[in-house]
């Protein structure tokens, strides 16, 4: 009896601890980049031991397939993972944004400097650059979070510190990685809140299940975050609200 006792008095200082902390709300602003066209990808060919057999260069469609209701909903799922640290990041506006081509290579090559395996990087890296080049400046009120199609064969989204810039990518389909010889997908949801875990300075974590961990497709990261993070991630939330 005496042990129930203790148990429930815990789980209730608990719940009354975490209510009592205040619930810090970032402004984010998302754009859908407006793409439809049809990209340069590398396919893969494998075996029954997923070994590959051969590769191709083909032109597969290349497509922004998010609604501003899909956006919707995952934000409520990105919230309720952040509930833990009482951190919500609120949705001030969607809009359609096209994406245009220039100027890109050079901030590429800084971008990216540290992938020296993504020998095949195809045609869509161009156009997550470009919005990075495009966009540079517009991050006065705000996290910009821009949604492209697909991202790297192995990249489910990025975070730009510099210029408060998030690409998620939005498609969820199965594909070969052919570095770590796998099947697998990018879980949008968990990638947004991992993201947004950089937005608030967090770094990779290798601790199993966190949300920091920087896996490859193939690993369900999961979504803990530990106690240290969590009064990181608010107090850097803190600083940037001038509270
Ligand atoms: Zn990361």
């Amino acid at each position: 009896m005496k042990k129930l006792l203790c148990a429930i008095f815990i789980i209730c200082f608990g719940i009354n601890n975490a209510v009592a902390e205040e619930v810090l709300t970032f402004p984010i602003y998302v754009h859908i980049v407006e793409i439809d066209q049809n990209i340069k990808q590398t396919q893969y060919k494998v075996d029954s031991n997923d070994k590959v057999t051969s590769s191709s260069i083909k032109m597969v469609p290349y497509k922004t397939s998010v609604t501003k209701e899909i956006i919707k909903k995952d934000f409520l799922k990105l919230n309720k993972i952040w509930s833990q640290a009482n951190i919500r990041f609120h949705i001030r506006d969607i809009n359609f944004t096209k994406s245009e081509t220039k100027n890109f290579k050079k901030y590429g090559e800084l971008a990216f400097k540290n992938y020296d395996s993504y020998s095949y990087i195809d045609t869509s890296l161009r156009h997550l650059l470009e919005i990075i080049d495009h966009k540079r400046h517009d991050n006065e009120r705000g996290i910009n979070a821009y949604y492209v199609p697909t991202m790297l064969a192995d990249i489910c989204g990025a975070w730009d510190n510099d210029n408060n810039i998030m690409i998620i990518g939005s498609s969820e389909e199965k594909k070969f990685n052919p570095i770590v010889k796998l099947y697998g997908k990018c879980n949008r949801i968990e990638t947004l809140a991992h993201e947004f875990g950089h937005t608030v300075q967090l770094d990779h974590s290798d601790i199993s299940q966190n949300l920091m961990m920087s896996t490859g497709l193939d690993v369900d990261m999961g979504t803990n975050l530990t106690k240290e993070q969590i009064i990181e991630a608010r107090k850097f939330m803190k600083k940037v609200l001038g509270k």
